[in-house]
């Protein structure tokens, strides 16, 4: 899979930061911008967290384009509500790539019956369309593991519960992987938000390694 962060709130730390610092200062927001230093913003935020005054980091948003997740790891993230989802559109785009869960890849055997299983649902939705029928409805045949491209926005609160609940050890092997590729992109453009989530889970091990 492919994970990148393609837009976000400048300074997202910063920003805030001083929405924390706004709800105690006499100050308006863009003065509290201007004045914060580092090691004031990686304070601020770090008490917000501790106290769960958790409001003040919706303010800064991320938006990732993450492509070649199985439609098993896509429907589990969209149920996460609040974000904002684009979908490849399985009416639009013909499906054919598909993902291999590294369980299945390390055994010989169940890897020829996966294979064989992909490769006669791929040729009956051939077969299907050939025979006029249209690809919202040849899809059908199509198993979990089609590939898609989705677009995500996220809030950094909606990001926290999201890395929370799909970084666990009982969170499904792909989801997690994308969970643990998401935290890294976030993490380098606001290290401050994301500090203690990043302490707890950055040991995390990529799909197929655990
Ligand atoms: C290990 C694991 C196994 C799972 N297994 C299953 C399963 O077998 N079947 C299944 O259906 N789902 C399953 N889920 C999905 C899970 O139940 C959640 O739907 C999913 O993780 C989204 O979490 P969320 O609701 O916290 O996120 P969001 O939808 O982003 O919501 C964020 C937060 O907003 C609040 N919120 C949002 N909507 C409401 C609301 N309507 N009412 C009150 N508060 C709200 C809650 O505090 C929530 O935590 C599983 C999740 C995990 C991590």
């Amino acid at each position: 899979m492919e994970v990148r962060l393609i837009a976000y709130t400048p300074e997202p730390d910063k920003v805030c930061a001083a929405a924390a610092k706004l709800t105690h200062s006499k100050l308006a927001g863009e003065k509290l911008v201007e004045q914060m230093s580092e090691e004031e913003i990686s304070r601020l935020l770090g008490n917000v967290m501790k106290m769960g005054h958790t409001s003040v980091i919706e303010h800064a948003s991320f938006t990732f384009s993450i492509s070649g997740i199985s439609r098993a790891c896509s429907h589990q993230l969209v149920r996460h509500r609040i974000a904002s989802y684009s979908q490849q559109s399985q009416r639009y785009v013909k499906a054919g790539d598909f993902v291999f869960p590294p369980k299945i890849a390390e055994n010989e055997e169940a890897s020829k019956i996966f294979e064989e299983a992909l490769q006669r649902c791929y040729e009956t939705y051939e077969k299907l369309m050939d025979m006029g029928i249209p690809k919202e409805d040849a899809r059908y045949i199509m198993p979990n593991a089609t590939k898609t491209n989705i677009i995500v926005t996220m809030n950094a609160r909606s990001l926290i519960n999201f890395f929370s609940l799909r970084l666990e050890k009982d969170a499904q092997w792909e989801i997690r992987s994308l969970a643990k590729k998401m935290l890294e992109e976030v993490h380098r453009v606001a290290p401050a938000i994301f500090r203690e989530v990043y302490e707890k889970y950055s040991g995390v091990k990529q799909s197929g390694e655990f």
